[in-house]
């Protein structure tokens, strides 16, 4: 079996869901992963935000945009009455719900809800599309089989178990089609896998199903070597190693969502990234083939807060770090860079909800400083020590910037440099024309 997801933009009007259903049709089988139409997740979410913030007036004007712009849609995909009238039925129901919430107190748990809307409402709309084309294909529903645990991590087992009934109870079709990013947790309620979380639906599935490769279709010919938002003429990376696909998403790569890749690897499924727009393109393939001697591409993680502890009963005393660890643990903050000294230690978060309370804490161990609106610069490929110079080249691209923190050493296939955001784009630019 193949999985095939497609993004935001690749379902974005009706003429793209009609080029997704040819795309999957030149398959025998897949299982078909859509995300929201392109604009719907931030529109719900805005929805949610005025509702939240008691402004129903605003949440109803942008419920009936949405909805106008949803009957539209409907009208141009469907040539059939018959279709138009199942699909416009569906989604009256839905935003008839979105009405709904004006009737109560707002609670988070409705923003989540709400937000679930636009994967049920695009892969309720590509279904009916295959039927009325006359192509059998099995709308399968996440929140039976995408879960999350106590610690809000995808449920693994729970997945492999409730998956494969639905797939072997519907041996006759040709294809499935479920939604990406949305899941329920724990406790059975409505919930997602963050902004971005349909990649990661499409590497957990593909890894249950242990499918043969995961196709990621997106708006741009694969993984490019820098980001192309911030620099011309970047171009296409047509292999990855997985650790480097993963080391790339997790420090910025917009095009895969952070944690995708590892569910993939764990299973030993290659993912291909691929261009609705321009499906014979190579794009690239993640696998478990290493390439030495090569530096693959940069990336970009913004919005990173640097701390900096100094003490002087940091030198020669076991434990200190113990400590200082131990308080980002407490407050569930992740740490991305480290580096240390003979009396101090500077590390970088970029989840700064209990930033405060770090602070306070560390401050019982000696001096603190912390900076914010800093960027994390990843760049990535052949980076064993023995692979001779090239860490040399990456630092003189970056001689004319401040540079707060260097990590290197810690994989094989990566070193980072925290910079002051501002300078990200002269960094960007500056690597691209020294690297490739
Ligand atoms: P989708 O909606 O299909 O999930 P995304 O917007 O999440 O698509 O991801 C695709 C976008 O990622 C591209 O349009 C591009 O702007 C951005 N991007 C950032 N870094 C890279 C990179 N290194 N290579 C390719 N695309 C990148
Ligand atoms: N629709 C969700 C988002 O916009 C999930 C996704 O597209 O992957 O973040
Ligand atoms: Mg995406």
């Amino acid at each position: 079996m193949k999985i095939q997801k497609f993004g935001g933009t690749s379902v974005g009007s009706p003429q793209r869901m009609k080029d997704v259903v040819n795309l999957v049709r030149k398959n025998e089988r897949s299982l078909v992963v859509l995300s929201a139409m392109s604009g719907t997740t931030n529109s719900l979410l805005e929805i949610a935000d005025y509702y939240a913030k008691g402004n129903k007036d605003s949440a109803s004007v942008m419920i009936a945009k949405l909805h106008a712009k949803y009957n539209q849609h409907i009208d141009e995909l469907y040539s059939t009455s018959e279709a138009k009238d199942k699909t416009r039925q569906f989604l009256d129901g839905i935003f008839t719900k979105l009405l709904s919430y004006s009737k109560s107190a707002f609670t988070p748990q409705m923003q989540k809800e709400i937000v679930s809307f636009g994967e049920i409402m695009s892969t309720n709309m590509v279904a009916n599309y295959f039927n009325e084309i006359g192509v059998k294909a099995v709308l399968i529903n996440a929140f039976d089989f995408m879960r999350t645990d106590k610690d809000k991590e995808p449920d693994l087992h729970y997945l492999s178990e409730h998956i494969k009934p639905l797939i072997e109870t519907n041996n006759d079709a040709q294809y499935f089609i479920t939604q990406g990013f949305i899941c329920l947790n724990h406790e059975d309620e409505i919930d997602n896998l963050q902004r971005g979380g349909s990649d990661y639906t499409a590497s957990l599935i593909g890894a249950a199903l242990k499918a043969d490769v995961i196709e990621i279709w997106t708006d741009i010919d694969g993984m490019h070597n820098n980001d192309p938002r911030y620099v011309d003429n970047t171009s296409p990376v047509h292999q990855l190693y997985f650790e480097e696909a993963a080391e790339l998403a997790y420090f910025g790569a917009k095009i895969l969502h952070p944690t995708c890749v590892l569910p993939a690897k764990a299973a030993c499924v290659p993912v291909k990234l691929l261009n609705t727009m321009e499906p014979e393109a190579e794009g690239t393939t993640i696998n478990n083939a290493f390439l030495p001697h090569a530096i693959k591409a940069v990336a970009a993680k913004d919005n990173i807060t640097a701390i900096k502890i100094v003490s002087s009963r940091m030198l020669l005393q076991t434990g200190f770090l113990r400590k200082v660890f131990e308080i980002f643990e407490t407050f569930h903050t992740p740490i991305d860079m480290v580096t240390t000294s003979e009396v101090g230690v500077s590390m970088t978060i970029d989840n700064t909800d209990y930033l405060a309370n770090i602070v306070d804490e560390l401050k019982k161990y000696g001096t603190v400083e912390v900076d914010k609106e800093m960027c994390i610069i990843c760049v990535v490929g052949d980076l064993r020590s023995e692979n001779k110079g090239f860490e040399s080249k990456i630092t003189n691209a970056l001689r004319n910037l401040p540079i707060r923190m260097i990590s290197y050493g810690g994989s094989n296939y990566n070193i980072s440099f925290l910079i002051q955001q501002a300078d990200k784009q002269v960094a960007l630019r500056a690597l691209s024309e020294e690297l490739f």
